[in-house]
């Protein structure tokens, strides 16, 4: 069996992606390996500086960065401090990019996602970003459902 030694959980702090977590948390434990979480700030590109003035958009993306930091900082002391072979990642861009970007520049041998994210939006198969890294990525993927989705 393939030994996992580096896994990149993709994480929206939305109810499917924190039992994603879960899971790739006991498999990390299971094979010693390196956990990696990764959030997405997802980047209004399409917006930059067209409805606000880039002073604005500076502030602003600025908060957004802090709230993020916020928020992993506290997942991470809240679930992986008994977990030490662990980082905690933050970049801004495209989700699904970044989440194989990421995976490649981590040589991460598994990603973890749940199957819908914040929106709770039904996509043909699953959420877009999910669906999109499935069909994209290089790297072997499992995506983990919650047990109250339909
Ligand atoms: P979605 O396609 O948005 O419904 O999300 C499906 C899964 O992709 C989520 O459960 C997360 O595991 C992952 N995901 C979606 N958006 C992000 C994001 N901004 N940052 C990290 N992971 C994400």
């Amino acid at each position: 069996m393939k030994d996992f030694k580096t896994i990149l959980v993709a994480v929206d702090f939305s109810d499917s992606s924190i039992n994603a977590f879960q899971l790739a948390l006991s498999m990390a434990r299971k094979f010693s390996a390196k956990l990696v979480l990764l959030h997405v700030i997802n980047e209004p590109v399409d917006l930059r500086g067209f409805y606000v003035p880039h002073i604005s958009f500076e502030k602003l993306e600025e908060e957004i960065e802090e709230g993020a930091h916020k928020m992993m900082d506290s997942f991470c002391r809240q679930n992986l401090t008994d977990y030490a072979d662990h980082e905690c990642l933050i970049v801004a861009g495209i989700p699904y990019e970044q989440i194989i970007d990421q995976a490649s520049s981590k040589s991460a041998d598994l990603i973890v996602l749940g199957t819908h994210g914040r929106t709770g939006l039904d996509h043909v198969l699953f959420g877009s970003t999910a669906e999109k890294v499935v069909r994209k990525s290089p790297f072997p993927v499992l995506t983990v459902r919650l047990e109250e989705e339909s």
